[in-house]
């Protein structure tokens, strides 16, 4: 039975579909699934190093530009697949 992915509304069959790793019940269809996937990697790459900076970690200390300058970019990359990182991060 082909139902409509919840993302790009591309018709899937269900058996195909996967739950979007960001918001319970949506049910994605490969691509997004995969696009969704990466997405929350970069969101929990963000988190810890967003807790390292918080907690001035060790791993951090003496680098705190350069770290917070990662996050920049891992934001950006959010933003080019289409994530507003402000809707997912808090
Ligand atoms: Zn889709």
């Amino acid at each position: 039975m082909p139902v409509p992915c919840d993302k790009c509304n591309e018709w899937v069959e269900l058996n195909d579909t996967r739950e979007s790793p960001l918001k319970k019940g949506r049910m994605l269809c490969r691509n997004c699934f995969s696009d969704e996937y990466e997405v929350k990697n970069k969101i929990d790459e963000i988190e810890s190093i967003q807790y390292m900076l918080d907690n001035n970690d060790p791993e951090v200390k003496g680098n705190r530009l350069g770290w917070k300058s990662n996050i920049k970019q891992l934001r950006s990359e959010m933003s080019s697949l289409g994530y507003d990182p402000e809707e997912y991060l808090r």
